[in-house]
């Protein structure tokens, strides 16, 4: 609680009790309505200033505004308790609505509590403490067991296991060692680390992942915009029926002017809309926040409202629903020897970041001097082109031999092949095999359980090992041999097919389908900026189980947003009603009110708890 709202609280407690005196003294008449006006003045005073101001403004149809002329009205009608109580439970509305969004707006500061506070780094053989903002790249931090890693970077010396969980949500901390990258934000649990910075703190994955949530609030839900405009047609409208109902019936001849005008007054405490103004945006804001603690970043409210709606999942292959990590099943070679094919394959994809090409780098044995090469390009979806030792050599597909005319062969044996030729002259080719998740064909069985009506898998290698991969995951359609631009025709025929289609990916050659979706979900993520760049949901961790998690958390978000209007506006309408029969008094209001006000938004609370896997 901030100082502010322990002062409102004790003004609130002391007109309370202010006003039970009140209420307990034997007074009529003027001396009933001062003692009254005591309380109401302590508790309101703020709220009629408000109004005037916004009035000398040129605003009226504010909150402050109704809620001045209805206890206004009552006093004038000769309702002082009413009067009163409207006032104080108004407060007491206003004061819980403020604790609760100040209470989720920290609980996401909390949850996303990654930003370091200091980096102490090696200079000139002295360790000195920076911020870290005044680090560059290149340096060399210097982080002690417990602390948290400042920027991004690479472990020059020392090792140990490091927590990632404040990103990812994993709660298994990784072991890193010398020459492994470890990534802002993470807490070195056992070793000293002596790290070499590669990036400055503002490109820093900490730095982006902060950037990113904090902007969320601004990407506005379907359903926030017609709160928005709801609010605004509702309340002058209750209004003007309020003006209405005070003058029209006795004008007519029905009835006092009293009664009317205390139906009337009921309306205006019963035309703000702060119930969904509020609880509505609590509640995608509960929902983000509470994804971010499992690694999971949502962009924005609009992309949580989607996932809710999504029925076809689209995945990528490698890196997605397999680990990328290959391992070398066979060496084909053809007119050169295993090594030479090897080494050549090796040198040629040392600079591409494609899970093929690390899997081969990681094959060849021994160091590979960069010095041999030059040239290199990388075609997204098909492979590299690269000059070693002054010599071309393409290293991919077999789409890409077909491109360049080498007279290539499939190979027998199951697997992704990557076949080399230097110029046309093909060379023979490579069988690498990867593994699947260990938990994608549970994540793809709990989407369906989910509701999920289509999963289609979209992959720029082969048939076979498309087919394969499918049928082990339960994944109902399989479309092999891709290139980038082909996967965005995919996905693009499935939204023309009226499909609301989320595509998961892990960010490689992926980019433009991630973006064509409904909604994008990058996986894997700690680490690479196209994804994040790219995507509208962020999955830190590679893990597709985070998926279901992810559409569960949209649901509910969704779920509470959709009970509160339903519930804030049935009462709110229903008291309306009644209230224009003359069936209800002031206590109404109240309820319809500050009542649903509190309900709705402790609803809305609910969105923050952790969900249970
Ligand atoms: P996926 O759709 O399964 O994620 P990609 O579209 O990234 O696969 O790549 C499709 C195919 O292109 C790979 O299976 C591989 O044969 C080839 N390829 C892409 N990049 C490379 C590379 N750097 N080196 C070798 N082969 C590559
Ligand atoms: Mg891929």
């Amino acid at each position: 609680m901030t100082r502010r709202q322990k002062k409102t609280l004790a003004r609130i407690a002391a007109a309370a009790l202010l006003t039970l005196v009140a209420a307990l003294l034997p007074l009529e008449g003027v001396w009933k309505a001062l003692a009254f006006a005591v309380p109401y003045l302590l508790v309101g005073w703020d709220v009629l200033w408000g109004a005037i101001r916004k009035i000398l403004q040129g605003q009226v149809f504010d909150e402050e505004f109704l809620m001045s002329l209805a206890t206004i009205g009552a006093f004038a009608v000769g309702e002082y308790p009413e009067a009163a109580a409207v006032m104080l439970f108004y407060q007491i509305g206003e004061w819980f609505q403020s604790v609760a969004v100040g209470r989720s707006r920290r609980s996401i500061a909390a949850l996303m509590d990654i930003r370091p506070d200091m980096a102490r780094v090696l200079r000139g053989g002295e360790e000195i403490e920076l911020d870290p903002e005044e680090v560059a790249v290149g340096e060399i931090l210097l982080v002690r067991p417990g602390e948290r890693i400042p920027l991004d970077g690479v472990i020059v010396e020392g090792g140990g296991s490091v927590d990632t969980a404040a990103l990812t949500g994993e709660s298994l901390p990784a072991d890193k060692r010398e020459g492994d990258t470890v990534i802002s934000g993470c807490i070195s649990l056992t070793g000293l680390l002596k790290i070499r910075t590669e990036s400055a703190y503002a490109e820093s994955t900490v730095a982006r992942i902060l950037e990113l949530v904090e902007n969320s609030a601004e990407k506005k839900a379907r359903v926030e915009n017609f709160i928005t405009r709801f609010a605004r047609w509702y309340t002058p409208l209750v209004v003007a029926s309020a003006l209405l109902l005070a003058l029209l019936p006795p004008l007519l001849g029905q009835g006092a002017w009293s009664d009317w005008l205390r139906r009337a007054l009921i309306f205006l405490v019963v035309s703000c809309p702060c119930a969904l103004v509020v609880s509505v945006p609590l509640s995608f804001f509960g929902g983000i926040g509470g994804a971010s603690r499992d690694g999971v970043l949502i962009k924005g409210a609009n992309y949580l409202e989607m996932l809710d709606r999504v029925d076809t999942l689209v995945f990528d292959k490698t890196g997605t629903l397999t680990q990328g990590r290959f391992a070398v099943d066979a060496i084909h070679p053809q007119a050169v020897s295993a090594e030479e094919l090897l080494d050549i394959a090796a040198a040629a994809e040392s600079y591409s970041s494609h899970p093929v090409a690390e899997s081969v780098v990681l094959a060849h044995e021994g160091d590979i001097d960069r010095g041999r090469i030059g040239e290199v390009e990388e075609l997204a979806g098909l492979g590299v082109r690269a000059v070693v030792d002054g010599r071309t050599f393409y290293v991919g597909s077999g789409r890409l031999m077909d491109r360049v005319g080498a007279d290539w062969h499939e190979c027998h044996l199951p697997g992704t092949v990557i076949h080399i030729a230097e110029d046309r002259a093909y060379m023979g080719h490579i069988v690498i095999s990867d593994q699947l998740k260990p938990d994608a064909a549970g994540a793809i069985r709990r989407l369906k359980e989910l509701g999920v009506k289509r999963t289609v898998m979209l992959t720029g290698d082969g048939e076979k090992v498309a087919q394969a991969v499918a049928e082990q995951l339960g994944v109902d359609e399989v479309h092999a041999g891709l290139l980038p631009a082909q996967k965005v025709e995919e996905v693009e025929r499935l939204l023309a097919e009226g499909c609301r289609v989320a595509f998961v990916g892990d960010g490689i050659n992926d980019a433009p389908v991630l973006s064509r979706a409904d909604v994008g979900i990058a996986m894997g993520a700690l680490g690479s900026d196209a994804a994040i760049e790219s995507a509208d949901i962020v999955l830190m961790d590679d893990k597709p189980s985070r998926l279901p998690l992810a559409i569960r958390i949209a649901r509910r978000t969704m779920r509470v947003v959709r009970e509160n209007i339903a519930f804030s506006l049935a009462v709110k309408f229903g008291i309306l009603l009644l209230s224009a029969l003359g069936l209800t008094n002031m206590w109404w209001a109240v309820f319809g009110d500050v009542g649903v006000l509190i309900l709705a938004t402790l609803n809305a609370m609910r969105c923050m708890v952790r969900i249970k896997e």
